[in-house]
């Protein structure tokens, strides 16, 4: 039975990769900052805690790790920028640094670290592929970006590590603090009259939005190749927030929702860009990856969790 460690698998990918993982055959740990889980496979540690960490490692003696434990809200990194980077640009290397001491033989292990399509910045209106160029502009995409340089210099020493480069992927475990949940939540609590209007930033910028489940099966494919590599995991296919809107309202059967949706400049970010796609072809190539659910599906599923899950909190006398 292989054995895998999944870090910040209290996440949203942590839950779709445990879920995987086990369906596979996989003993799968998991390693979290918080939790209330009681079984042993389940271990409360913080990445940056080395000697907890070694630990963990020691329990766990995976062949596969795949580091998602993250600070991973872009707009939280502008706010806590030392933080995030300590979590996001030196995890990887902690756990490298753990794996040793706990005597693991690292020509053996495999290692997906979690990348981000934020390490590019905002300077093109292009697709985004492995060979374009990293102008990180936000703490979060400089993270990022140290952590993924990391992994790559890994492969020097004969360590088997590969760097996951996601785009933007949602599910109904996202939080409200991003846009695809708050659209979601905001429509479904609309649709049951529980609220008028949703406040927004700038609706016309483009995002590359696929669905979780989809791409934690890409990181789990990069370990299987012969080889370690690089990976753009994206749909390929830009939309726009008021293109999300549009489909989450006409699932709940509104067509005139212009003017429920009200701009609020506070959720107007400083630096963001207007465009922002990638490039799958390399992961479609080698991995022979596709992600299955489309855009529409996901809206359709993201507003349908929302629904269910608020309409189980309505009072009955509502
Ligand atoms: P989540 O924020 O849902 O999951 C990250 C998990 O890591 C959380 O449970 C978090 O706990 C935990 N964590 C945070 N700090 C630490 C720490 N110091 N030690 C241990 N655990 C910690 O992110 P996603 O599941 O959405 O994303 C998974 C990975 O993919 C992340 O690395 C993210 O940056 C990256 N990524 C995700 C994208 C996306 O669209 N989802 C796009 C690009 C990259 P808590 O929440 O309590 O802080």
């Amino acid at each position: 039975m292989t054995r895998a460690l999944v870090t910040g698998i209290g996440g949203q990918d942590g839950h779709y990769l445990s879920r995987l993982l086990r369906e596979k055959g996989y003993d799968v740990y998991g390693l979290d900052i918080r939790g209330d889980r009681t079984d042993d496979h389940f271990l409360v540690v913080d990445i940056s805690d080395h000697s907890s960490l070694v630990s963990a490692l020691r329990k766990a003696r995976p062949s596969e790790i795949y580091h998602l434990a993250a600070q991973s809200s872009v707009a939280a990194s502008i706010e806590e920028e030392q933080s995030t980077t300590v979590i996001n640009a030196h995890g990887l290397s902690r756990l490298i640094d753990a794996s040793r001491e706990a005597g693991m033989d690292l020509s053996k292990l495999r290692i997906c670290q979690a990348s981000s399509s934020e390490i590019f910045g905002y300077h093109t209106p292009d697709a985004l592929d492995e060979l374009s160029p990293f102008r990180p502009e936000t703490p979060y995409g400089r993270s990022k970006l140290i952590a993924h340089k990391y992994a790559m210099s890994l492969r020097s020493e004969g360590i088997f590590a590969c760097n996951a480069i996601l785009f933007n992927h949602e599910s109904p475990l996202r939080p409200d603090t991003f846009v695809t949940q708050k659209i979601a939540t905001g429509v479904a609590k609309i649709a049951l009259g529980l609220e008028d209007s949703i406040a927004l930033g700038d609706t016309s910028i483009c995002r590359d939005w696929g669905f979780a489940a989809d791409y934690v099966e890409a990181m789990w494919l990069m370990l299987a190749q012969t080889e370690p590599d690089d990976y753009v995991i994206a749909s390929g296919k830009p939309h726009s927030i008021a293109s999300f809107l549009e489909h989450a309202f006409r699932h709940v059967g509104i067509s005139d929702w212009e003017g429920r949706v009200k701009t609020d400049k506070r959720f107007v970010r400083k630096v963001d860009a207007t465009i922002l796609y990638g490039n799958p072809s390399k992961a479609e190539r080698v991995l022979g990856w596709k992600p299955k659910v489309s855009f529409q599906q996901l809206v359709a599923l993201m507003v349908d969790a929302a629904l269910e899950r608020l309409s189980s909190s309505i009072p009955e006398n509502h």
